[in-house]
């Protein structure tokens, strides 16, 4: 508790224990620092979370920069290199815990990793232990190699990073981190890059407003079995594929699982016994498996054959390689199964861990320790007949340990030799020599069993640990297995279809639908709608439409949907057939970054740019609205350039949706061929508004911004004075009081206030105002007075 409260706080903790037996010091018992714990070298779970608890250590290179990864929960590690804007978005994905850097690193490469990651620990290294042959040499003694080469090649920034990254495990960890046993050399270019403020936009797998998995896409179609396959799906629709046989490999594998609803279940259901066993398997390297894991390790592999089994009969390329992938550990679970018990203590200390037949040693001094029931027995009914006392007894409690007790009456009988121990209200207890000798030999054997146990257990377990490497591969491709079952299990729940991807150049999607939406909506209240990209035609679709009607709803999902198809899972639509894109970007909502010191404008035009100068005419871009965030002159022409620069640019033609309520961006369709005008449908019904969700060609010029503002609850008068102030600005005069109280006449009489007349102009300017001047009650009639009132009526209410 208090360690994941200090590692939280950012601190780095060290473990201090005695490394003796205190029975055998002379003295002061020796300590020593096992351990020290930093917030991403943790090697204990310190919470709840299935998320991966990540250290990263970045080494500048040139214009790029080297980025280690490595999780020490679960023993991946793994290490890349990427451009210094790329380097900012990959770690405000990742969400480190920590970020390990050399003491001498670019001031401007730290600023930026610091705002990338506010929540990290930052941490400093001296820069010799970045030094090539250091980290070289570190690298090959852990991995046990004569060259580095196996893990591909490394740039020397990359191995700078791994080796410094792995120089300051050394130092903390006095283990062998036996899990590590793989260095991902990782190249990215079958990957989609997605940007952070796209990965927060589309709510891929943390909502905006409430920061949790709730109402994300990975809510939807998380259904997998184990946190380790968790882990898998989240990576996966944060890095989703760009080559149609990659992403097919998986769809392929889903279909085949989709086929067969009882086998897949029955898979689910293996995959669910194995629990989180990359995170088992990462306790096994950290040393800090307790007997309990190993059993648990062994349950988890035990489903492995289980799982061959059933992958033997779906032959696919994705589900044969994960079936080679998947050893039995015959020998690792033969080690378990041989030498714990199966429901062991959870703790070393308390023995009950090694199972019989293990030890010799053990199994006599077990009998001695447990076989003495017997012994007191025959004690007891000894000293009832020499003594001819019937009821005495033989017990045990903790504080004084075996004595003899004979009730008060009988004591008189009792022996001089035997020696009294404690009195009671009925009666008294009592030792003898022979029974101080039996219990003698009883607690040395428990403490000799403890001691043995302990020592049998860790060569068990430093024994086992040999296996890790092994382990983690297999408990990688046993999380893949889930996740791929995972969209499976969704897409036969959902009645999702599979895409199909084109060389032709296009996005097409019948009835798509938006899964978070609908979920929440409901099926049947979910209005689908279909989408038709394409490069010569339909590029540029501007979707103009009310507040509320669904536009923002109809961008995402578009995304969603592309998304979800290259992450190789099926798609809520009737039908969907694309190329896939390499890039999906959005511009999505205002926020502003004060921590960054960036204004909401300022922000929005930074995604902007983003846009402009990356996209390609193989993107994907959602622009839900542009510009707003500045005076409406200024905003409509950024907008109306940036549309013509994605039109006109052949290097960046991307396919775009670009949702706004700048209507007067629907004339450009008159000059630029490949932009197209969309609406979304609505009914008017008097002064009510019916929103149809319905997308249909055309423009539409009306956003009912303050029929919205009325549902929201905005106060009559100031919808009111809105509706007058609207009516001014359609006429084309100029904004101020005098033309509001004019021209704006019309539109305000009718507010009504708890059925109360009320004027909105200004009271002593008002006509009926000016009349009650000149009026004098006192010399008016009743019907005179009537008679105004019903002239003002006339005149004013209709
Ligand atoms: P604004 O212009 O104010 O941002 P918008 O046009 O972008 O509005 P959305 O935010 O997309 O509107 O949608 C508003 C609400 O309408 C959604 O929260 C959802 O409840 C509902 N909605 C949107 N699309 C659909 C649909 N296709 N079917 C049913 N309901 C929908």
């Amino acid at each position: 508790k208090y360690l994941s409260k200090l590692l939280a706080a950012g601190f780095k903790v060290a473990i201090c224990e005695q490394v003796e037996d205190p029975k055998k010091a002379k003295g002061l018992v020796d300590r020593d620092i096992v351990e020290i714990m930093t917030p991403g070298t943790a090697t204990v779970e310190t919470d709840d979370s299935p998320e991966p608890s990540y250290i990263l250590c970045p080494v500048a290179d040139g214009e790029n920069v080297a980025l280690a990864v490595a999780d020490l929960l679960s023993g991946e590690f793994s290490v890349e290199t990427l451009s210094a804007k790329r380097l900012i978005e990959k770690v405000e994905l990742l969400l480190p815990k920590e970020i390990l850097v050399s003491e001498e690193i670019d001031g401007d490469i730290l600023d930026n990793l610091k705002t990338a990651a506010p929540a990290a620990r930052m941490s400093y290294q001296e820069p010799w232990k970045f030094a090539d042959d250091f980290a070289r040499e570190a690298l090959k003694k852990h991995f046990q190699v004569e060259a580095l080469d196996c893990f591909g090649d490394m740039t020397g920034a990359e191995l700078a990073a791994a080796g410094g990254l792995f120089a300051y495990f050394r130092d903390l960890k006095k283990g062998d981190m036996a899990h590590i046993r793989a260095l991902s050399v990782q190249r990215g270019e079958d990957a989609m890059h997605l940007d952070a403020a796209t990965v927060r936009n589309l709510e891929l797998v943390r909502s905006i407003a409430e920061g949790t998995s709730h109402g994300t896409l990975l809510w939807i179609i998380d259904a997998t079995c184990t946190p380790m396959g968790h882990r898998v799906l989240r990576n996966w629709i944060l890095s989703p594929l760009i080559f149609a046989e990659a992403i097919e490999k998986r769809q392929n594998a889903v279909g085949k699982l989709l086929y067969d609803a009882v086998l897949l279940a029955k898979l689910r259901e293996h995959i669910t016994n194995m629990g989180d066993l990359e995170r088992l398997v990462g306790k096994l390297g950290n040393e800090k498996a307790n007997p309990r894991d190993l059993i648990a390790l062994k349950t988890g592999l035990d489903e492995i054959p289980n799982l061959l089994d059933i992958l033997s009969d779906m032959e696919t390329p994705f589900l044969n390689d994960i079936a080679g992938r998947l050893d039995p550990m015959d020998e690792a679970r033969g080690i378990i199964g041989k030498n714990i018990k199966p429901e062991p203590a959870l703790r070393i200390v308390e023995g009950g861990v090694i199972a019989d037949g293990v030890s010799p040693e053990l199994d006599e001094l077990r009998k001695i320790r447990f076989g003495g029931k017997q012994y007191l027995n025959e004690l007891q009914e000894r000293l009832r007949e020499e003594l001819d006392i019937s009821k005495l007894k033989i017990g045990y409690n903790k504080v004084f340990g075996y004595y003899i007790e004979v009730s008060k009456g009988q004591t008189d009988k009792v022996p001089e030799s035997f020696e009294r121990k404690q009195t009671l209200v009925g009666s008294e207890r009592y030792i003898t020599p022979e029974l101080k000798e039996y219990e003698q030999k009883v607690l040395s054997a428990e403490e000799r069993i403890f001691e043995l146990e302990k020592e049998l257990f860790l060569t068990i377990r430093e024994h086992l640990a040999t296996f890790a490497g092994k382990m983690l591969e297999v408990a990688h491709a046993a999380a893949e297995l889930d996740a791929i079952a995972a969209l499976a299990e969704i897409a036969r729940r959902k009645n999702w279809v599979k895409p199909e991807f084109t060389e032709e150049d296009i996005i097409e999607i019948t009835e798509g639908r938006h899964p978070v939406v609908e979920e929440i909506l409901g099926a049947t209240a979910f209005v689908p709608n279909d989408t038709r990209l394409t490069s010569d035609e339909n590029q540029i679709l501007i979707v103009t439409g009310p507040n509320m009607s669904g536009k923002s709803t109809y961008l995402r999902q578009v995304a969603l949907i592309v998304l979800l198809a290259q992450t190789g899972s099926y798609v809520p639509a009737q039908k969907c057939r694309l190329r896939p894109v390499d890039r999906i970007f959005t511009r999505v909502g205002a926020m502003d970054n004060i921590a960054r010191g960036q204004s909401t404008f300022l922000v929005e035009m930074i995604e902007a740019a983003n846009i402009l100068n990356n996209s390609t005419t193989r993107s994907l871009v959602l622009l839900d609205e542009i510009g707003r965030g500045t005076s409406t002159y200024d905003g409509l022409a950024i907008a109306w350039a940036l549309s013509e620069f994605l039109h006109e640019n052949k290097h960046h033609r991307a396919k775009t949706i670009f949702a706004t309520h700048y209507h007067e961006l629907t004339a450009l369709p008159e000059a630029y061929p490949r932009v197209k005008n969309f609406q979304v449908a609505v009914r008017e019904r008097g002064e009510t508004v019916q929103f149809l969700h319905k997308i249909v060609p055309g423009g539409c010029d009306d956003s009912y911004g303050i029929y919205v503002a009325k549902l929201a609850g905005v106060p009559e008068t100031v919808i009111g004075r809105a509706k007058q102030v609207l009516s001014v600005l359609e006429s084309g005069e100029t904004l101020n009081r005098e033309t509001v109280t004019r021209i704006g006449r019309h539109k305000g009489k009718t507010i009504q206030t708890e059925g109360v007349q009320i004027s909105l102009f200004e009271p002593e300017n008002h006509p009926i105002v000016q009349q009650l001047r000149d009026m004098d009650p006192e010399r008016m009639t009743p019907l005179d007075a009537l008679d105004a009132i019903v002239r003002w009526r006339k005149k004013w209410i209709r």
